[in-house]
């Protein structure tokens, strides 16, 4: 038993270095990743319940590291944030998402391109007028832009982040509410946010074929959005019974493996034209 216990904790402490030896490296290797165009944007279809016609995107961000593979957005962005690279890096999600955006309003599409806000592109003041800068590169009109913004976003929510939010939304912005309902307080948020679009977390569509709870709760938040005049998107949607649940609620916007993963531009592009354009 002692020596099993030993085997353990030295195999715990090898993990320990091994994650800390790979958080060291990706930090090193991240300077790196913006000069040498090692990020890749990647977009996901949100769909309209009805006939399933594509009706937005949400742009992620992947790292293609030359020796360790892809690297998953939760496990770099923080990193970003860390180091002070993260304006950099969200200039760059920002000018190349809106360019695609633009691409397919020229083709046609009247899609609305999200981007993911970082909670430190607020808090360095920036934000605005990055946005207004990608935007009048992009030549996109300011509605086809929705800027995704979690509660880590407004964890501190003082009077200057409001400002610039409202800054934001009167430039024509389109503002969604991220994660909505993994929080704790996202109803005081709620209140005080300019948003017009609710994202309904994935862990709650996860729940709605097993629990009826959670049913009861998603229909709730769907009627709650309506009442507020804001447009509600399931997050996460991977099962027709998912689909069929949140058709009979009228939850008018889905996003989720369901209708396509995340995936590169010309990808989409190719599947957008297997529809007419609207
Ligand atoms: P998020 O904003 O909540 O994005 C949705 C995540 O759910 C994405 O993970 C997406 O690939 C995943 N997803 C979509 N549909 C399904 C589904 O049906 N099932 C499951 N299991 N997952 C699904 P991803 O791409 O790994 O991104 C993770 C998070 O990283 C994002 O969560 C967002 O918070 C952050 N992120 C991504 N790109 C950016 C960016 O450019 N800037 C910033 N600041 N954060 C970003
Ligand atoms: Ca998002
Ligand atoms: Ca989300
Ligand atoms: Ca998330």
């Amino acid at each position: 038993a002692k020596a099993a216990g030993k085997r353990c904790v030295r195999s715990s402490g090898e993990a320990i270095d091994a994650a800390l030896s790979r958080r060291t490296r990706l930090a090193r290797d991240l300077p790196a990743a913006l000069d040498e165009g090692q990020l890749r944007v990647l977009y996901q279809p949100v769909v309209g319940v009805h006939d399933r016609r594509v009706l937005g995107l949400e742009a992620l961000v992947r790292w293609e590291h030359p020796l360790l593979g892809t690297i998953p957005p939760d496990e770099f962005i923080p990193l970003a944030e860390e180091d002070g690279l993260i304006v950099p890096l969200q200039r760059y999600v920002l000018g190349v998402a809106t360019r695609k955006a633009a691409v397919l309003l020229a083709d046609g599409w009247d899609v609305q391109m999200g981007v993911n806000v970082s909670a430190r592109h607020l808090q360095a003041g920036c934000l605005a007028p990055d946005v207004a800068a990608a935007l009048t590169a992009a030549q996109l009109p300011a509605g086809k832009l929705i800027l995704e913004i979690t509660e880590s976003v407004l964890l501190d929510m003082h009077d200057r982040l409001l400002s610039d939010l409202a800054t934001l939304r009167g430039m024509g912005c389109v503002l969604s509410l991220d994660d909505f309902g993994a929080g704790y307080s996202s109803l005081a948020y709620l209140a005080r946010l300019p948003v017009q679009v609710l994202k309904m977390d994935r862990e709650f569509v996860a729940g709605i074929e097993t629990d009826p709870r959670v049913r009861v709760l998603v229909a709730g938040v769907v009627e709650l959005g309506r009442t507020l005049g804001m447009d509600v998107v399931a997050e996460g949607v991977e099962t027709d019974g998912q689909l069929e649940q949140l058709r009979a609620m009228d939850c008018r916007f889905l996003q989720g493996y369901l209708f396509g993963r995340p995936m590169p531009f010309e990808q989409l592009r190719a599947l957008l034209s297997g529809f007419d354009p609207s």
